[in-house]
């Protein structure tokens, strides 16, 4: 008995000073352990912002993310710098939008995939399950996919969904920590698609138009029941010829439309010309399509672009 306590104490005593030192020594010994869990991070190459943001959303700090089109830049043509071809090369996993953002598969990038010989398994498009939408297809023009399906943020929800069962495929030892923030980020999404319905609800049923120079809104257009208008239909043709410009204000002159948007990727001197001449102001602030803002700005996620897009859309529409 009096060696069984003794024992007991001891082993209490041994226990508390086992607790006194990783105390003490804290900050070494958590700091080993989480090295060991961020370490040897999945390489993950992303092909523009708003598939950058997902990947840092859903793949925290396991993975580590290059991206190759950078905020300013046009994501349907491209030209990979030596450090896009090199990350590339040493890839994990690639993440493309696919609905020919990328220019399709002749595009620019599906020829840098071809030239760095990856394995096409490790190539993720994140629109597989988005119906496509189609623009072109009448004076002349050949019918092409619409790639701006993100701006819509029931497609969102599909692309973060693709996005979190690629990667707990492609890194299954972590795949629960890939889940977990991938079903939260979701349920962050699904908020905000609540919130699309609910403000587009509250325009007035004829003020629902949205023009825009670029024909980028699409889906969201169609989701939401609003009629889209547009000087070009994608940005890799014609912008802003007097052609095109004359068409929206004819357009504008029969409808009643109370605002007009540009993009923050364009030039806007073709829709000030169209506001010149229909008398249609263009709305103090820019409405985001092909990119984020780059870090610090005031959008630089996709949940901040999506909310502040239809901020802006509501704001505008709703006199
Ligand atoms: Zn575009």
């Amino acid at each position: 008995m009096g060696n069984w306590g003794k024992g007991f104490v001891g082993i209490v005593f041994f226990g508390m000073m086992v607790l006194l030192l990783a105390a003490c020594g804290g900050g070494e010994t958590g700091a080993a352990d989480d090295v060991g869990s961020a370490e040897n991070p999945l390489q993950v190459v992303t092909s523009f912002t708003i598939i950058q943001d997902m990947a840092r959303e859903i793949g925290g700090d396991d993975v580590e993310i290059h991206n190759l089109v950078p905020t300013g830049t046009d994501p349907h043509e491209y030209e990979p710098l030596p450090e896009d071809i090199k990350k590339a090369t040493d890839a994990d996993v690639l993440f493309y939008n696919g609905l020919n953002l990328e220019g399709g598969e002749k595009g620019w990038f599906f020829k840098m995939i071809d030239s760095v010989g990856q394995d096409e398994a490790n190539v993720y498009s994140l629109t597989e399950e988005v119906e496509p939408m189609y623009i072109g297809g009448h004076d002349g023009k050949v019918e092409e996919i619409n790639p701006h399906a993100f701006i819509n943020p029931n497609v969102g929800i599909q692309m973060a969904e693709a996005m979190r069962d690629a990667l707990m495929e492609a890194d299954p030892e972590r795949k629960d920590a890939y889940e977990e923030r991938g079903n939260k980020y979701i349920d962050r999404l699904k908020d905000i698609e609540a919130e699309y319905a609910g403000k587009i609800d509250d325009i007035p049923k004829e003020n629902r138009v949205l023009v825009t120079s670029e024909r980028a809104f699409q889906y969201l257009a169609s989701q939401y029941g609003l009629e889209e208008a547009f000087i070009w239909e994608i940005d890799t043709e014609e912008n802003g010829s007097p052609e095109q410009i004359k068409s929206l204000v004819n357009y504008i002159k029969e409808s009643d439309v109370p605002v007009l948007f540009v993009e923050s990727n364009v030039d806007p001197r073709p829709m000030e010309t169209v506001s010149k001449e229909s008398g249609v102001p263009i709305f103090e602030k820019p409405i985001y399509s092909d990119e984020i803002g780059k870090p610090g700005e005031e959008v630089d996620t996709y949940v901040k672009y999506l909310n502040y897009n239809i901020k802006l859309i509501h704001d505008g529409l709703k006199k």
